[in-house]
């Protein structure tokens, strides 16, 4: 599956980063992780410093699949408004969901800083009603999260225009969000990871697995097997062949970024991330180097061809959209790329085994925009229940809320 187009910046930036053996004899581990994108690697990393033996394995080049195309922003404020999850299910998921995003982010920050020069930075994000009918479900959003102890702040069309100079209706004001290069942080953490003896293989394709009672054996695609008590599939976007159940689409989304600005242009967006509420909706924020990195004009279709042709087309309309928005800005595209990208229907992720497989074989979907925050969550809820723990977000992030 060809899961990116055009220059994904993050990409270009790096290069290849690490070069991992491919996997060339038969091995066993307590858990084999397929898939080394960030997804694999947070949860690699949390297994293997919790004591577990783990093997890593990828097809590609580490972190090429949809990491590398990633914006990375880190919100603890998922595409489903919190009011609606609690209509959806209840009062108690919709917090634990958006609480367990707010801790992620802490989560994320302290793994950021001990693996080291991978662009993290917080900042703030300012989350903009697009038109006035969106206005008072923004304020019933704002609603619920101030009842609730969200770090949030009102901004009415006034306040909006004059500490932000934006003109729409409302805005909510968080207070914690961040920023990484989620490639670096899933390349330096899969290579400290192999450094303390992880063994980490590339360019190895897993074709099938094998359950029994005891173990799950694993087939390469060139014709070595992997026994392990547990397998965590964390295939991103590519996990749905492995599941006769639909569980997501996939579609395309579609971004750019400019080259670096001056940080007295870049104004407040140099600390802070915007996005909005139309679905599907325009996002920014910018780089350690002073980059502004936009996305958005997802679109239902996921045929590479067709979003290879579509990167520039999309770019200069994201690009339009900037300068309508911040016309003091000169934010052409240096880089523009898309790749896959899909959600589940009610924005939440999905971690855990699933009936096809029975209870040795993990899945870590961690579809939707926030993606990464999901990663950093599953990463503690799939060792729980590799460990045989209890886990709060078993059921809500599970096979099992699909009926
Ligand atoms: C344009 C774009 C913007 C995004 N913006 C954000 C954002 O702002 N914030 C956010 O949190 N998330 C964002 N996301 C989502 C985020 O990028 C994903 O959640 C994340 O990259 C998924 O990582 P992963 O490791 O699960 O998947 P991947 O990075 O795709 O890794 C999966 C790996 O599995 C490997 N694999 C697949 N099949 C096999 C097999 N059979 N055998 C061996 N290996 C296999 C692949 O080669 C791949 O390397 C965005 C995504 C896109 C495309």
């Amino acid at each position: 599956m060809d899961l990116k187009s055009g220059y994904p910046f993050w990409a270009v930036k790096n290069g290849l980063m690490y070069a991992f053996p491919k996997l060339d004899a038969d091995v066993s581990c307590d858990v084999a992780v397929v898939g080394a994108g960030i997804t694999g690697a947070l949860i690699a990393d949390e297994l293997v410093s919790h004591g577990h033996d783990v093997v890593v394995l990828d097809q590609r080049d580490i972190c090429w699949g949809s990491t590398s195309a990633s914006t990375a922003l880190l919100q603890y404020e998922i595409d489903t408004h919190g009011i609606d999850l609690a209509r959806r299910y209840d009062q108690d998921s919709a917090l634990l969901a958006y609480e367990s995003c707010l801790t992620a982010i802490s989560q994320l920050e302290e793994l950021s800083h001990s693996v080291g020069d991978v662009d993290f930075a917080n900042c703030e994000s300012l989350y903009y009603a697009s038109n006035r009918a969106d206005h008072p479900g923004l304020e019933d959003e704002f609603a619920w999260r101030k009842r609730y102890g969200f770090p949030v702040r009102w901004l009415d069309r006034t306040a909006l225009k004059d500490e932000y100079g934006l003109t729409a209706p409302s805005a909510i004001l968080s207070s914690v969000a961040a920023r990484v290069d989620p490639y670096r942080l899933g390349s330096r953490l899969l290579r400290r990871m192999q450094r303390q003896g992880t063994q980490v293989f590339d360019r190895t394709r897993v074709d099938s697995l094998t359950t029994s009672d005891q173990s799950v054996q694993i087939s390469t695609a060139a014709g070595m097997s992997i026994r392990a008590k547990h397998v965590i599939v964390a295939t991103g976007y590519e996990s749905q062949s492995w599941l006769s159940q639909r569980v997501a689409k996939n579609r395309s989304s579609y971004a750019y970024i400019s080259d670096p600005i001056d940080r007295g242009e870049l104004r407040w967006l140099a600390s802070t991330m915007l996005w909005e509420s139309a679905r599907p909706y325009l996002y920014m924020r910018t780089t350690g180097d002073g980059r502004l990195l936009v996305g958005g004009e997802d679109d239902d279709r996921d045929t590479p061809a067709r979003r290879d042709r579509l990167v520039d087309r999309k770019a200069a309309t994201l690009q339009r959209k900037v300068s309508r928005l911040f016309p003091h800005l000169d934010a052409q595209p240096a880089f523009a790329w898309a790749g896959t990208f899909a959600e589940t229907s009610d924005g939440l992720p999905l971690f855990g085994c699933h009936p096809q497989y029975g209870p040795r074989v993990l899945f870590a979907m961690a579809f939707g925009g926030n993606g990464i925050t999901y990663s950093m969550l599953g990463a503690g809820l799939l060792r729980a229940q590799i460990e045989g723990r209890p886990h709060p977000l078993t059921g809500l992030f599970g096979f099992s809320r699909l009926g």
